[in-house]
């Protein structure tokens, strides 16, 4: 991690490392090979103040700001399982800073706090089993009816979706309005008529729970409506604007990780009588490694940067995540390469590494739609 852009977090980042490292990393691979994480991990977080990097004092937060919250991205995504760390922190960093920001008062009284504690889990559905990309043609629908919605709809690879308490569900209430037609509810999920479907079975992220939600006539109070009816979809685009900056961000971390493996795995074998960093190709491939890292990290940190002051930052955030998120996968692949026959082990990280990573240009907007907001942002399309 480049130090001195963070450098007044210097003594946070140290005990993020030193507890994240000692408490979680131990378990990772068990946690993989078993394909789930115990909510545990949420509540061990909860406890060291972890989970309300965004949150406000009032509700147990420490009320940080972006720069604090990237900070923590580039530390935690240093563990090699990034479905755990993007599910805590679509948890921490996306769904509860979206209650935080937009909830009504009863909302964040009843879930902010347990949230902030990791005692409830919280999950965001935008996507459908008919779209992702194109969310505006989403289906899930809810009818006013007195002081009630009634939702009925389904949401498809829901993170935390299995395990959540409540979700944050983005559903259709005015057909005619456009964009002014969604709106955002928090969903209980012991509620009647919500159900878990089914859990997802993925090539990478094993340990994280990936769901398909359904649900039938659920009814939710109108205190349960995010902000105000119509705003859905302008929180989305905010909030996803944020989650693409974590994602990058993650994508950073993960990639300076494996890229460290390769070196040092590159400074201890030995091929043909020599370091197999001494020779051309292998070498060529690390410099190559570290260059596309050193842009990866400016452009990240310009977005972050912009985000963190306030400033129209949509282009910048949307290049960062794709130029970042397809260059990670890049690096874990050649970090695979460097590692020979080994790399293709689970004997070594590159295999989870390159597993992982390749979901992030694909997750919150890939980046094929990436490129589609830059266009657009530049008047180019
Ligand atoms: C493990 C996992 C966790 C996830 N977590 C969540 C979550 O917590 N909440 C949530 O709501 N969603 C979540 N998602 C869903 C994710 O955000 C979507 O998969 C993603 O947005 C892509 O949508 P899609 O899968 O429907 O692909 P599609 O939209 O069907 O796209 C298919 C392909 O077509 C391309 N494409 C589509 N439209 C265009 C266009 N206009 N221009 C160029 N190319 C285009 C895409 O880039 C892609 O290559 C998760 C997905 C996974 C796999």
């Amino acid at each position: 991690m480049q130090t001195d852009y963070y450098r007044e977090h210097t003594i946070f980042i140290e005990s993020v490392r030193r507890f994240t490292q000692s408490t979680l990393a131990p378990h990772l691979t068990a946690w993989e090979e078993a394909g789930n994480f115990p909510d545990e991990v949420f509540t061990l977080l909860g406890d060291q103040g972890f989970l309300g990097i965004l949150i406000p004092e009032e509700y147990g937060g420490i009320g940080g700001d972006y720069k604090l919250a990237g900070a923590w991205c580039e530390v935690f995504g240093e563990l090699c399982a990034v479905g755990l760390t993007t599910g805590v922190n679509m948890h921490s960093l996306v769904i509860s800073h979206a209650l935080s920001q937009y909830g009504t008062t009863e909302s964040k009284d009843q879930w902010l706090a347990e949230a902030v504690q990791g005692k409830k889990i919280g999950a965001y559905a935008f996507t459908e089993p008919g779209c992702g990309s194109d969310l505006a043609s989403l289906r899930t629908k809810a009818t006013k009816d007195g002081q009630h919605w009634t939702i009925n709809g389904s949401k498809t690879f829901i993170t935390n979706g299995a395990r959540a308490h409540f979700v944050l569900m983005l559903a259709r209430t005015d057909p005619s309005a456009g964009y002014k037609g969604f709106t955002t509810f928090l969903v209980d999920t012991s509620l009647p008529g919500f159900s878990v479907s089914r859990k997802l079975d993925k090539v990478g992220w094993r340990s994280s729970d990936t769901a398909e939600l359904t649900l039938e006539n659920v009814k939710v109070h109108e205190n349960c409506v995010l902000g105000k009816v119509g705003e859905g979809w302008f929180q989305a685009t905010s909030n996803l604007n944020w989650e693409r900056m974590m994602l990058a961000l993650t994508s950073l971390a993960g990639g300076r990780a494996v890229f460290r493996d390769a070196v040092r795995y590159a400074k201890d074998r030995v091929a043909f009588g020599e370091k197999i960093i001494d020779i051309p190709a292998v070498s060529s491939m690390l410099s190559e490694m570290s260059r596309k890292l050193d842009r990866a990290e400016a452009i990240s940190h310009h977005a972050l940067d912009l985000l963190a002051s306030d400033a129209p930052c949509k282009l910048e955030v949307s290049l960062a995540k794709r130029l970042v998120c397809d260059d990670a996968v890049w690096i874990a692949d050649r970090a695979l390469q460097i590692h020979g026959g080994y790399g293709y082990t689970k004997e070594f990280s590159p295999e989870r590494w390159w597993r992982d990573l390749r979901l992030m240009p694909i997750g919150g907007g890939t980046s094929e739609i990436m490129a589609n907001i830059a266009l657009k942002e530049l008047d180019i399309i």
